[in-house]
């Protein structure tokens, strides 16, 4: 495994790559959804390659980029074990050197949920994934539903900007009481991780109420409402019931509904969702 934190670098091992290249973009702290996609890329390429960046751009002011969880020598290890072919892990500055200033904007996809509570989140994911598309040009990228609105939004951005990568999206990896991995559990407290699985309990009455037969929107945000009103560790910061093509709220289902929230703990802010009918796929 070729570890390379140079772009020119990164872009001549790649080169010499054989045959088809699965691309895995994360910010490190590997856990078991980051690795769910990296043997999805390993068993549908000849190659793959992962990249580790925690992603400056993507960061609001008062965000948590500084204490965002690191651990480099970790993340390689796993990441050797999988055997994966190429690691690229840049430093900032040779990402966003003096004088960058050409960003890939989003459109409407990226107005409400994360968008609304995160200016200028979307812009910052997209202008890293492009530059990373651009550096290791895979044929396939991999992402997970786990971050349904940015699966939602790289789709996009291939389509308009003709990036000849096929976008994969991966099911959420969950831990065994259901609470979905990610990177930022690990700033729960023992407490707050006891109470976390309300997130997934909520979206299982979603579910629930749908197969009852339930179409109506405002009701389907009221089934998970209603969990997570009895945790009281648990404070929505937004509960969606949304069409996965537009992300516009629904008022009666007609087809599939993307169901979001996003939940704080405390100082942690947690995302999970599922996409209804369960088991259709982003
Ligand atoms: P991150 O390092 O948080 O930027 O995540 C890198 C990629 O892993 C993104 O495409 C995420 O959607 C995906 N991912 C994160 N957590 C999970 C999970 N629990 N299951 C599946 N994919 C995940």
């Amino acid at each position: 495994m070729r570890v390379v934190a140079d772009p020119r670098e990164a872009r001549s091992v790649r080169q010499r790559l054989q045959g088809s290249v699965g691309l895995v973009p994360t910010m490190g702290a590997l856990h078991d959804g980051h690795l769910s996609l990296v043997r999805r890329a390993r068993a549908e390429n000849d190659s793959s390659v992962a990249t580790v960046f925690v992603n400056p751009a993507q960061f609001g002011p008062g965000e948590d980029l500084a204490k965002y969880p690191r651990n480099l020598a970790g993340d390689l290890a796993r990441l050797e074990a999988e055997g994966v072919d190429l690691v690229f892990a840049p430093e900032a500055a040779s990402v966003y050197p003096p004088g960058f200033g050409t960003w890939v904007v989003p459109g409407p996809l990226a107005e409400p949920l994360e968008g609304a509570r995160r200016p200028g989140h979307f812009r910052g994911v997209l202008t890293v994934v492009a530059k990373l598309f651009h550096v290791i040009e895979p044929d396939r990228a991999y992402f997970g539903q786990k971050d349904a609105q940015q699966a939602i939004l790289v789709r996009r951005m291939a389509l308009d900007l003709d990036l000849s990568v096929g976008i994969v999206v991966c099911p959420i990896v969950r831990d065994r009481d259901g609470l979905a991995l990610s990177s930022r559990n690990a700033y729960l407290t023992p407490e707050e991780r006891r109470a976390a699985p309300v997130l997934f309990r909520s979206l299982g009455a979603v579910v629930e109420a749908w197969g009852a037969g339930e179409r109506r929107g405002e009701r389907l945000r009221e089934a998970a409402r209603a969990v997570l009103a009895a945790e009281p560790l648990a404070a929505p910061d937004y509960i969606s019931a949304a069409d996965p093509e537009t992300l516009a709220e629904i008022v009666t289902a007609t087809g599939r509904v993307l169901v979001s929230m996003a939940v704080r703990f405390g100082a942690t802010r947690l995302l999970d969702n599922v996409l209804l009918p369960e088991g259709s796929e982003l």
